[in-house]
């Protein structure tokens, strides 16, 4: 399987800190940093610091340490903001776009966590 990586893609840009974050958590393989277009009162993207495109291309290349890191820093920002419904918080949902149908805009792997209110059906309809 051949993934088209763009090196100058936004996110990483921000991982080799050429353009500034706003970093809630940071782990050995992974970045967690506030959206810059809040979608709800929180709004954070999740990132692997390794060039990955779509999460179908972490899936496939990523190195156990590395998945392991991903999931596990997903969950520190949810301890974190402490939105888990299991330890008292108001819930969140994650949201993991790819490729054209998925209507991924920056083309580097990124889970978003939106949580601080009732976010709607997941989908219109
Ligand atoms: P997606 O449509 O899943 O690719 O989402 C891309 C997200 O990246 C959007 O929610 C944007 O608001 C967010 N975004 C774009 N540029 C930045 C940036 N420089 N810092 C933080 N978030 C950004």
């Amino acid at each position: 399987m051949a993934y088209d990586y763009d090196t100058q893609n936004i996110f990483a840009k921000i991982l080799r800190g050429e353009i500034p974050n706003d970093t809630v958590l940071e782990t050995e393989h992974s970045l967690a940093f506030n959206d810059i277009q809040p979608q709800a009162p929180v709004h954070v993207l999740v990132i692997p610091k390794g060039a990955y495109l779509t999460w179908d291309h972490f899936a496939a290349e990523a190195s156990d340490a590395e998945l392991a890191d991903y999931s596990r820093a997903i969950q520190a920002v949810i301890d974190k903001l402490a939105i888990a419904p299991g330890a008292g918080g108001e819930g969140y949902r994650l949201i993991v776009n790819g490729g054209k149908a998925g209507i991924q805009e920056v083309p580097h792997l990124h889970t978003h966590i939106l949580s601080g209110k009732v976010l709607g059906r997941m989908l219109p309809g």
